[in-house]
């Protein structure tokens, strides 16, 4: 790489940035590590551009206007217009032809908007980076990175841009996506000589490689299209999926259909051929059957539906990011759900604290500094060990809290953020307090570790390095009390387990004075030697919203499983509020899970529902062991080391807030408010969408077999009347509905309402075919009735006009009008029977998707034209009917609403028995 020069940057910037200094570097890019000013930014932004890739090249205009003529079923149409042409039926083969036009834009538009459904999917979930702006630290979407940005790494980041390392502790990057090399690399800051072959310059970190571990300050030196992944971009281009299992299913389905009508058509041609009739009725017979049998728009529709749940889903903060998400969301059986901030509010307060001078407790609301410190429920002043518990909290920790417009607003973490409003609420001014005891160093927590450390040098000229963490960590670390007594560890840890029953969260804090004055914290200086200063109780209460999603998602047949870092008595009363442990239940600690071979656990993992202490490895042998009993499952995850388990599981679900971008990377959707409520929303989203699909489906599939079931039996059976076919459509005329219908009828099943029992039936299986027994049975069932309906009317139309002296060629253009008026009123009729699976149109609400009214009444004016326009009349041979005709097409049509109530009634009887 060369460096993207900044013109104002002295001279020797001329090696590249592996072999500089990092002092040469920052300078070189006119930038220190108080970060570039908001205005230089602003200009450089100007001049560098924009720090994103190329966007990828979809599929072109061109290219998806072709995939709509390149088409089996399009070549045949067009033969069908030329040969119609050739045979003196101009008329016929320009309106087969602007059916094919009209087909073919219809049909691009539907592909190119669900494209850009898609397309939309990757850009909801947009990168941040933490850069250092001004002096101050601020979170900027990653595309605003300029060369000289100061970024701040951590573990779980994206690096957002090539960056030279100028401070780095501990920082590890996988670096798969440039190298291959799927083990992390380490990283330093040292110069290295210029022809180090990227893989090795262990003083750069690349775009779009992942921080797995440890932290790191650098320099920006390459944005963009500049960036090593901008060069190897093409390679790169992320590809959203748009085929899922259940397209794929469709398409296959189709795929059959197809070829079985193909080889009907082939039949019909013969035998019309044998009984007589003309060679080009026979072809056209053929034809149209083909054409308008075969389902050829099903796959679209599917896709259309499953981006149409996308939005859904986006609407209700759930991020989709793989289109198939949407219906492996249906099927869902187990959702295991971090409990930190997904289950509860995340809205952490110390109530309690226990130091050796015995039990406090602090008062207030949130995160307003404002409480009493209580003994014995009496107001005390803080005694010096509880000002050192207090102390320890304010100073071992990182997020701030504020007042902003009247809120006390936090950032950063949320238990720290509470420890520090305890220390105000103790000792009064805290920044006063880090002032005076100047941080020097820090072990940063991690959720593996469980713990944190600080060193700070004293008011008094001396250091003391404050830890913080899950009891049983610090207590390793911690042998004596204050007076350098042993610690009674049976005593602490009844009072742990007693405060973490009521459901608090317990951390402990312990101090040492490091024997030499320290420049920096080492994993030995935290290793053991400290004074245990005592406990703090947080509560951190269950979200109101995820109880009721808890039990909803129990009426839906779903197990809720709480997966957390938390102490077990903690997690295990957080649960019982939450609805998802009895009594009598017990927590299954990660400890325990290691001891279980992945037989036994199993078992362990179909009872326990509530599973404490768990590291993020279990997380990956729970989703396996859940999934080798048949479950889908959803898992939640927010760090770096969730990522194989959200890979692994059914539906990866990670954290929009607080989730690193490693594991969004890995997650299938994203929860916009980290919500366990939206994970239950999402659920029922996906519900909705494969009852649509499904909806979809068996309203499609009879009209197509009605047709075939028409053709057949009248050119099996038909009469042929001077030398003429009585047929009852003409291929133009069938093409007609096909059009007109699959627009104005099949798209307004897509946005259907919910069942009203969406949450009340158990999941589906996912292995089960979407044309099941019931799409079959439907099919059948309602072919049968439109075809003997509308060749019914067919024929008393035809033969009662010619019964009473009119010439055959007029009554046979009236009976085919009616045939088409017919198939026409049975699908509107249909529709409205098809808004629900198993109910009435009145349970699913009769107004609760306006668009089937629209899209029925589009159809019925385009009908009313097809049948009294002069126009139309020449160009699709139709003829006027008269009011009394029409009637008769109404009431037979309205047939259908009977018919399948009743077989719905049947059918839910059927199902109850069953259950
Ligand atoms: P989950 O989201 O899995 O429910 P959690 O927040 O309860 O998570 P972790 O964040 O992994 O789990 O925390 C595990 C334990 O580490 C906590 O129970 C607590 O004792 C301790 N801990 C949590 N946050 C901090 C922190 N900022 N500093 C020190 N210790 C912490």
């Amino acid at each position: 790489m060369t460096l993207t020069r900044d013109p104002d940057a002295p001279p020797e910037a001329s090696l590249p940035p592996h072999a500089l200094e990092a002092s040469a570097v920052l300078a070189a890019f006119a930038s220190s590590l108080e970060g570039l000013r908001s205005s230089e930014a602003e200009r450089r932004r100007a001049r560098y551009g924009a720090n994103v890739l190329a966007p990828a090249r979809g599929d072109g205009v061109l290219h998806i206007l072709w995939r709509q003529i390149n088409n089996p079923l399009v070549f045949v149409l067009l033969g069908a217009a030329a040969l119609a042409i050739a045979t003196g039926k101009g008329i016929d083969g320009a309106v087969v032809l602007a059916v094919v036009v009209v087909n073919a834009i219809i049909g691009f538009v539907q592909e190119y908007r669900a494209g850009k459904a898609i397309a939309a999917l990757s850009a909801m979930t947009p990168d941040t980076a933490t850069v250092l702006r001004d002096g101050e630290k601020v979170t900027v979407p990653a595309a605003e990175l300029v060369p000289g940005d100061i970024v701040l790494l951590q573990s779980g980041d994206r690096v957002p841009a090539d960056v030279r390392l100028v401070v780095e502790r501990g920082l590890r990057v996988e670096e798969a996506a440039l190298t291959g090399e799927s083990v992390p690399a380490e990283k330093e800051t040292a110069p290295l000589p210029p022809d180090t072959p990227l893989g090795d310059r262990r003083n750069m970190a690349f775009a779009g490689t992942y921080v797995t571990s440890g932290v790191g300050t650098a320099v920006v030196v390459a944005t963009g299209m500049r960036t090593e992944l901008g060069r190897i971009s093409a390679m790169l281009r992320e590809t959203t999926e748009i085929e899922t299992p259940l397209t794929k299913q469709i398409a296959a389905v189709s795929r059959w259909i197809t070829v079985a009508i193909l080889i009907v058509s082939a039949l019909l041609f013969a035998t019309g051929l044998l009984r007589g009739y003309p060679a080009v009725d026979a072809i056209l017979a053929a034809i149209t059957l083909a054409v308008g049998a075969i389902p050829e728009g099903l796959p679209a529709v599917i896709t259309i539906v499953l981006a149409i749940g996308v939005r859904r889903m986006a609407a209700r903060r759930a991020i989709v990011r793989r289109l198939a998400a949407v219906e492996t969301l249906g099927s869902a059986t187990v959702i295991c759900s971090d409990k930190t901030g997904t289950l509860t509010r995340n809205e952490m307060m110390v109530q309690h604290l226990w130091a050796p001078s015995g039990h406090y407790r602090l008062t207030g609301t949130g995160y307003a500094p404002e409480g009493a410190l209580l003994h014995n429920d009496q107001s005390v002043a803080p005694p010096d060990d509880v000002a050192e518990l207090a102390r320890a909290g304010a100073l071992c920790s990182d997020s701030t809290v504020q007042q902003k417009d009247g809120k006390w607003v936090i950032t950063g973490d949320p238990t720290e953020a509470a420890l520090e409003v305890a220390a105000r609420k103790i000792l009064g001014d805290v920044a006063a307090l880090r002032r005076d005891w100047p941080r020097l160093d820090a072990i940063p927590f991690e959720s593996e570790r469980k713990f944190m450390a600080t060193l700070h040098a004293t008011p008094s000229g001396g250091q003391v390095i404050y830890l913080k963490g899950a009891p049983e960590v610090v207590l390793q670390r911690a042998a004596r009390d204050g007076a350098g007594a042993p610690l009674d560890a049976a005593q602490i840890a009844a009072q742990v387990e007693a405060l973490a029953a009521q459901g608090l969260r317990v951390l402990a804090l312990a101090a040492k004075v490091p024997a030499a004055p320290l420049a920096a914290l080492s994993e030995e200086d935290v290793a053991g030697g400290f004074v245990f200063l005592g406990l703090q109780g947080l509560i951190d209460p269950p979200r109101p919203e995820a109880i009721a999603a808890v039990a909803a998602c129990h009426g839906a047949g779903i197990t809720v499983k709480m997966i957390t870092g938390d102490h077990a008595s903690t997690a295990l009363a957080i649960g019982r509020q939450l609805g998802l442990a009895d009594a009598g239940d017990r927590a299954v600690t990660g400890a325990e899970l290691e001891r279980l071979s992945d037989d036994e656990m199993v078992d362990v993992v179909r009872t326990a529902n509530v599973f404490a202490r768990v590291a993020p490895e279990h997380k990956l042998r729970l989703v396996r062991a859940l999934q080798r009993q048949g479950e889908v499952v959803a898992m939640t995850g927010d760090g770096v080391n969730d990522a194989p388990a959200l890979k692994q599981a059914d539906i990866g679900v990670a954290m929009g807030i607080t989730g690193t971008d490693v594991s969004k990377e890995a997650a299938d959707i994203v929860l916009a408010d980290d919500n366990f409520a939206t994970i239950a929303a999402a659920v029922e989203e996906g519900r909705r969408a494969y009852d649509n699909l499904v909806k979809s489906l068996a309203f499609i599939l009879p009209t197509n077999l009605a047709f075939a079931l028409i053709f057949l039996v009248a050119v099996v059976f038909f009469p042929i009347e001077g030398g003429n076919a009585l047929l009852p459509m003409l291929p133009t005329q069938l093409l007609w509905i096909n059009l007109v219908s699959a627009v104005t009828l099949a798209l307004p099943l897509a946005v259907e309402a919910m069942e009203p029992d969406i949450m009340r039936r158990p999941p589906r299986r996912p292995d089960a075919p979407v044309f099941n027994r019931f799409v079959a049975f439907r099919t059948v069932l309602v072919a049968l009735l439109i075809a003997s309906g509308t060749l019914g009317l067919f024929l008393v139309q035809y033969f009662s006009e010619v019964g009473i002296g009119i010439a055959p060629d007029v009554a046979l253009r009236e009976a085919q009008t009616m045939a088409v008026t017919a198939v026409t009123l049975f699908q509107v009729f249909y529709l409205l029977q098809s808004r629900s699976l198993r109910d009435s149109i009145f349970s699913i609400g009769l107004f609760s998707n306006p668009w089937v009214y629209v899209g029925i009444g589009v159809l019925l004016a385009l009908q009313a034209g097809f049948i009294y326009l002069p126009v139309m009349n020449v160009l699709f041979g139709t003829a006027p009917l008269s009011l009394m005709s029409l009637l008769e097409a109404v009431l037979v049509a309205f047939l259908i609403v009977p018919v399948i109530t009743v077989e719905k009634a049947i059918a839910s009887r059927l199902a109850r028995e069953a259950a």
